[in-house]
């Protein structure tokens, strides 16, 4: 069996594909340890050592939407809501652009308080900071993603989460798989660098419809891809899957280390997820493929009322002092904080 798993690693660094059968098979090999090391290899090799790390600003909690995994959704009581005001968003991107941070990202729940104009006026504010700016604002019109390009963001994230429709469509009630599917070609045609990326461990998701999302990411295809695993929320309807003790964070980072391996020009970011379910889960997946941190530099108030799952982690330093710490810690595994604006090697080259 291992020398087969080689066989397959040895094809997919060289050729950069996997049919949906290897992939499948790749999955359930009980051991990630030959996966990681083959990925951390291309990450190196395609992307280089730098981390490139985004300030993330979580601006409201508030969605109109009722993903049955999400501690935003609309149903959701227990959570404490809050929105950002224009002025507080462009301080905590001042500051953020101040202690270092080249990327903003800023990412809420589908909140329609925000009009057009008064996300194109926050854009417009922080891209006079010399930044790079990545959207996460959910499901939006093509004018409306028009508006935001046209007012200077350059990126935007939208996870497809999955591409098995029916478990789309039980899991985000309301939402429409082919909604999802046609607001990430309108980014595509609107010139974004475009992210996507899935869940792992959702209920009754099987190897084969990750396999599946795999080659979606790959065909899309996407520059940038954020695998995050399934954590239960308790304040929401699969309350109960947290009880099962199931941990999700291997199959996530198998999933995360096929998908470096088959783009391996793409930004991959260690996800916050992963270091909820393990200390140190955001460095294991540095060391497995990724190349992109995104620490949180709103507010701290802020900060802990942003709770998508349980466990989140939350620094307790201010950010400049996060940066100065994360550096040192990157040095110690042979890394360092990217320069520039880090964008997806792949959208620069036109892939
Ligand atoms: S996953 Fe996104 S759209 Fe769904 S409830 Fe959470 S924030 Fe809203």
């Amino acid at each position: 069996m291992e020398s087969e798993i080689k066989k397959l690693l040895a094809k997919a660094k060289k050729e950069h594909i996997l049919t949906q059968g290897e992939l499948t098979q790749i999955l359930a090999y009980p051991s990630g340890s030959l996966l990681y090391a083959a990925a951390d290899e291309i990450r190196r090799q395609f992307v280089g050592d730098e981390v490139h790390l985004r300030g993330l600003i979580e601006f409201s909690n508030y969605c109109k939407q009722n993903c049955l995994y999400c501690g935003l959704r609309r149903e959701n009581k227990k959570i404490a809501r809050y929105r950002m005001e224009v002025d507080e968003i462009l301080a905590a991107a001042a500051r953020a652009k101040e202690a270092g941070y080249e990327t903003i990202v800023l990412q809420s729940g589908e909140d329609d308080s925000y009009s057009t104009e008064k996300i194109v006026a926050i854009i417009k504010g922080i891209k006079a900071l010399g930044v790079a700016l990545t959207l996460s604002l959910g499901e939006k019109s093509y004018d409306e993603y028009e508006a935001y390009r046209q007012a200077g963001a350059n990126r935007y994230l939208l996870r497809i989460e999955t591409t098995d429709k029916k478990l789309y469509e039980d899991l985000d009630p309301c939402m429409s798989w082919a909604n999802r599917l046609k607001c990430l070609e309108d980014l595509k045609v609107l010139g974004y660098e475009v992210g996507s990326g899935v869940l792992v461990g959702l209920p009754s998701q099987t190897l084969e419809s990750l396999a599946r999302d795999i080659l979606f990411l790959k065909n899309f295809p996407v520059h940038m891809a954020g695998i995050g695993p399934f954590i239960a929320n308790p304040d929401t309807p699969l309350a109960a899957y947290n009880k099962e003790g199931k941990n999700n964070l291997e199959l996530a980072l198998k999933v995360m280390t096929l998908t470096r391996l088959l783009m391996p020009s793409i930004n991959i970011p260690a996800t916050t997820a992963m270091e909820a379910l393990s200390p140190g889960g955001r460095f294991r997946a540095l060391q497995a493929g990724a190349n992109v941190i995104m620490p949180n530099v709103s507010d701290e108030n802020y900060r802990r009322l942003y709770k998508l799952y349980p466990g989140k982690p939350l620094p307790l330093e201010d950010i400049k002092t996060y940066r100065a710490n994360l550096e040192i810690k990157l040095k110690k595994i042979g890394r360092s904080i990217g320069l520039g604006h880090g964008a997806s090697k792949a959208f620069l080259s036109g892939n």
